[in-house]
C-alpha cells in the first residue's frame, strides 16, 4: 500500500525528539505521502525537532507551547495563510509535575491539576475549534491517551483523570463536528519509553509488568501506534469517529496476571 495521504496535509503537535509517539505517527503518515508541518515547545526541543522535520521533507516548523494561546493562534493564521486549508491535526500533546506522578492521587495540587487539565486535555479541544475552521472538505483528529483512564495505574494519579476528560473531550467533538465530515477520534497507547513516559514514578516497571502481561506479550513501539493512527486520520476508517482505540498489546482485555508469570 503506498500513497493513501497523497495529497493531504496536516499538522503534528508533540514532537520531542525520535523516541515522540508523534515522530512514529509523523513518519507512518510521510511514507504514504502525507505533507506535514510540526510545532515544537520551547527552542531546545525546536533544536531537535528540525532535523525530523527534514527528514519527512517538512519545512513547516512552529514553535506552539499551548499555555501560552496566542502561539496556538499563531500556528494555526500560519498554516492558513501556507496552505488555506487542513485535513489531519494529531495532538500528542501532555504534561503533569512529575513530583505528582507518584503516591497517591488524593495529594495532587491545586495548581498542577489545573495545568495537567490545561495543557493535557483542554489544549485538543481549544486547537480542534481553531482547526476545525480550516477543515474545509472535512478531516480528522487524533490524541492520545492511556489506559490509566479507565483503570487505576500506580503513580499515573492526575495524568488519569486528565486522560478521562481528553476522552469524553473526543466524544464531545465528534458529535460537535461529524456533520461537517470531521472525525475526531485517541488512541491508546500501551506505555512506551519515551520523555514524557519517564516522568512517571516506576516508569521501567509499568513497561515489565506490560511485557509480561499482554496477550502478545510485549510492549509496544511507536511505529505500532503509527500504522494505527495512519488507519485513523486516512479514508480507511471513513465511518469511525469518537473511537478510543487501544493500541497497547491487548493488555486491555486482561484481567489478572497470565498464569506463566504468577507460576514463575
Ligand atoms: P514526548 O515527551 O515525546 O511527547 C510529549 C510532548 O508534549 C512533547 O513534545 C512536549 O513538548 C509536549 N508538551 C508538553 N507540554 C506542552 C505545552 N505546554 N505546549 C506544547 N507542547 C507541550 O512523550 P510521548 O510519550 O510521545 O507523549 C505523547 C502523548 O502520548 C502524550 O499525550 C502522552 O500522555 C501520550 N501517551 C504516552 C504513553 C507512553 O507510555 N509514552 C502512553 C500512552 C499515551
Amino acid at each position: 500500500m503506498t500513497g493513501i495521504m497523497n495529497g493531504k496535509r496536516g499538522l503534528i503537535m508533540g514532537v520531542a525528539n525520535s523516541h515522540s509517539i508523534a515522530w512514529g505517527i509523523a513518519q507512518a503518515l510521510a511514507a504514504q505521502g502525507a505533507e506535514l508541518a510540526f510545532t515544537y515547545q520551547g527552542e531546545a526541543l525546536g533544536k531537535r525537532v528540525k532535523p525530523l522535520a527534514a527528514e519527512v521533507n517538512s519545512d513547516i516548523l512552529l514553535p506552539c507551547d499551548v499555555e501560552d494561546i496566542a502561539s496556538v493562534d499563531a500556528v494555526i493564521d500560519a498554516l492558513k495563510e501556507k496552505w488555506g486549508k487542513l485535513d489531519f491535526i494529531v495532538h500528542a500533546i501532555g504534561f503533569s509535575d512529575k513530583n505528582e506522578l507518584k503516591g497517591l492521587y488524593a495529594n495532587t495540587s491545586r495548581e498542577n491539576f489545573s495545568r495537567t487539565m490545561l495543557i493535557s486535555c483542554f489544549s485538543f479541544t481549544e486547537i480542534a475549534r481553531r482547526a476545525a475552521e480550516l477543515m474545509t472538505d472535512g478531516g480528522t483528529m487524533l490524541t492520545l491517551t492511556y489506559g490509566g483512564s479507565v483503570r487505576v495505574m500506580p503513580n499515573y494519579n492526575v495524568m488519569g483523570v486528565a486522560k478521562a476528560a481528553l476522552e469524553a473531550s473526543v466524544r464531545y467533538l465528534a458529535s460537535d463536528y461529524g456533520q461537517r465530515g470531521i472525525r475526531v477520534n485517541a488512541i491508546s497507547a500501551g506505555p512506551i519509553r519515551t520523555l514524557a513516559g519517564a516522568g512517571i514514578s516506576d516508569a521501567r516497571a509499568m513497561l515489565s509488568w506490560q511485557q509480561k502481561n499482554s496477550p502478545m506479550r510485549r510492549t509496544v513501539t511507536i511505529e505500532d501506534v503509527g500504522n494505527s493512527a495512519l488507519y485513523l486520520l486516512s479514508p480507511l476508517s471513513s465511518g469511525v469517529t469518537g473511537e478510543i482505540h487501544y493500541v497497547d498489546s491487548g493488555y486491555n482485555i486482561t484481567s489478572m496476571p497470565v498464569l506463566d508469570t504468577l507460576n514463575k
